[in-house]
């Protein structure tokens, strides 16, 4: 039986980066973000520029990307869409030197992935795939527009925060942070 292949962003959607990134932020700067003040994705937008060196430093000590917790259910769900399709974590690493080793770990260690399914990269647009999820609206809209100009016909999920709630409707986007939906999409696919 053919199966789909299905794409998949890590921070946001697999791995809580925002938890313990605020808390940097926090010890750093003073700031106290919350996952409902946030107006976008880039939340480094609302911290002083002379603070970002700093923050960006402690993200990148060895140990922390080992770190991050999986999303309750989330190794579950993916244990189980496993037999259903095949997946790839598509997944954009940290200007830090362990980040990449560190990712790729976490993702064996967490989701059992092997080394083949993990792709470490900004240019997700390249990938392809049937299905798409990143919480980052960009992320999801241009990898749309590249599927589709590959003649590809595609679903990208916007994996739904408060900080992409301005999203407006797009073709092709479903904005959603229900597995149950992406299950059966990869369900009924084919
Ligand atoms: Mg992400």
């Amino acid at each position: 039986m053919k199966k789909p292949t299905l794409l998949l962003d890590v921070d946001g959607v697999l791995a809580d980066f925002f938890t313990p990134a605020a808390q940097i932020i926090f010890d750093v700067a003073g700031m106290k973000l919350t996952p409902d003040t946030i107006p976008s994705w880039d939340f480094f937008e609302l911290v002083p520029k002379k603070f970002h060196e700093e923050c960006w430093l402690r993200m990148g000590h060895p140990g922390w990307c080992s770190a991050l917790q999986p999303y309750e259910g989330a190794q579950e769900v993916i244990r189980r869409l496993s037999s259903k399709c095949h997946i790839y974590y598509v997944t954009a690493p940290l200007n830090a030197p362990l980040w990449s080793s560190e990712r790729t770990s976490w993702l064996q260690y967490h989701f059992e992935a092997t080394r083949d399914q993990i792709l470490i990269g900004s240019a997700k647009h390249l990938v392809r795939g049937h299905f798409f999820v990143d919480d980052r609206h960009s992320n999801v809209s241009e990898w749309v527009k590249a599927s589709k100009a590959w003649g590809n016909d595609v679903t990208g999920f916007l994996w739904a925060h408060p900080y992409n709630d301005s999203y407006e409707e797009e073709p092709n986007i479903i904005r959603t942070a229900r597995w149950d939906v992406i299950e059966q999409a990869v369900e009924e696919w084919g």
